[in-house]
């Protein structure tokens, strides 16, 4: 896999931009499919492609050998439909009231992961004259969503609906609580009790072809939690879901995401200076201040202070005193003797000496998935490779 630095865009009169290889996210995926075959992978797309673009990313995934995308939204599922995508798409989230005759019409395969789910889905599929397609969620463990105590009378009914022609089950499905940590009783316990739910599943006469457990940490670790399909995300963007265990180089991936900024100003102080709200950060010596417009508005952790870490021609600095709405300041070293304009990468590729997104969740004391994804629509993406 190469390391050779993407190519960074620089677009005209932009303050900060985000730059996406969607030949990064390819390869990515290319390696997932390689680690979990016979599995099929679904790249979860949620949240805008953790901030790197739904639809660009989506097809950069489908590239690399995704058979499946999934998303939490109904919402973002139509989306990709809007744009034309027609790979099969799974969506595990909708309230009470959503179209989901709209998303049967769209061909968007729902999950049924309680009792007013399955009546919506019902409804849905009488009112369209035709069977919806679901996937059942069965919560073995997480505690958080799909069927728990119920199973056994949601087993009856889903089987009673899909004998009248209602639904026609697709998978069956739950999510771990502690797949980052791969020795965790809670790991086994919870492949346990799905094999169990899906066991019972079958005794009722409905057998699902696709059973699915693993997330991006569960695909990397665990190959006894691959079952039928994998469901990667933080990986596909080529970030690592154990970090513990290894950066993403460790796991084949390489980091998609650059964020890359433009001084706005460069300037003398000396000694003594406070800098920047509360005066956090004070020059030891006579220095050079650099201004990077970038801030909490665009989705710098405030709680990144005076640690988050940016490279400024090949030089790693941190962040000089608070994080402020829409700039932050760098302490340049008294002999910098560059410009305004002077690009800032305030994340990128690990492996070329730059600063990524979990050097930033330390510094902020958060986890990557949050960094990428909270960075703001106010900056452009400009995507690069792939087939657009
Ligand atoms: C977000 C999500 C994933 C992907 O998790 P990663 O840790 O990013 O790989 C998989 N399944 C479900 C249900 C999710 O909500």
């Amino acid at each position: 896999m190469t390391t050779v630095p993407a190519p960074s865009p620089a677009p005209a009169g932009v303050s900060a931009w985000v730059s996406v290889d969607l030949d990064a996210v390819r390869d990515n995926v290319a390696e997932l499919v390689r680690r979990a075959a016979p599995a099929q992978v679904l790249a979860v797309v949620k949240g805008d492609a953790y901030g790197h673009g739904l639809v660009p990313v989506a097809r950069a995934a489908l590239a690399g050998g995704a058979t499946w995308l999934g998303v939490a939204q109904l919402a973002e599922a139509l989306e990709l439909r809007a744009a034309g995508v027609t790979a099969p798409l799974l969506s595990w989230i909708f309230p009470p009231g959503a179209d989901v005759a709209g998303a049967v019409d769209a061909d968007i395969e729902v999950t049924v992961g309680s009792a007013w789910t399955l009546d919506a889905v019902v409804a849905a599929a009488r009112e369209r004259g035709r069977p919806a397609r679901v996937q059942v969620k069965v919560d073995t463990g997480l505690g958080r969503g799909g069927i728990l105590t119920d199973w056994p009378e949601m087993v009856e009914r889903v089987a009673g609906a899909r004998a009248e022609g209602a639904v026609e089950v697709t998978g069956v499905w739950s999510h771990f609580a502690w797949a980052d940590a791969p020795q965790h009783p809670t790991v086994r316990a919870q492949q346990v009790r799905f094999l169990e739910a899906c066991a019972e599943l079958e005794r009722a006469g409905v057998r699902p072809p696709l059973r699915h457990l693993a997330n991006s940490a569960a695909t990397l670790t665990n190959p006894a939690a691959h079952f039928d399909l994998v469901r990667p995300g933080l990986a596909v963007y080529g970030l690592s879901p154990v970090p513990d265990l290894g950066d993403s180089a460790h796991f084949g991936l390489r980091e998609a995401m650059r964020v890359t900024a433009r001084l706005t100003l460069v300037k003398r102080a000396r000694a003594g200076q406070g800098v920047s709200y509360g005066h956090e950060y004070v020059t030891e010596r006579d220095t050079v201040l650099g201004l990077v417009p970038m801030g909490y508005a665009d989705g710098i952790p405030r709680g990144a202070g005076q640690r988050g870490p940016v490279l400024v021609r090949g030089r790693r600095l941190r962040v000089a005193g608070r994080v402020c709405m829409d700039q932050f300041v760098v302490d340049l070293g008294p002999g910098y003797d560059g410009s305004a304009g002077d690009e800032v990468v305030v994340l990128g590729r690990g492996a070329d000496g730059e600063p990524t997104a979990e050097h930033w969740a330390e510094a902020a004391g958060t986890i990557s998935y949050e960094i990428v994804t909270r960075m703001a629509p106010r900056l452009p993406r400009v995507h690069v490779g792939g087939q657009r």
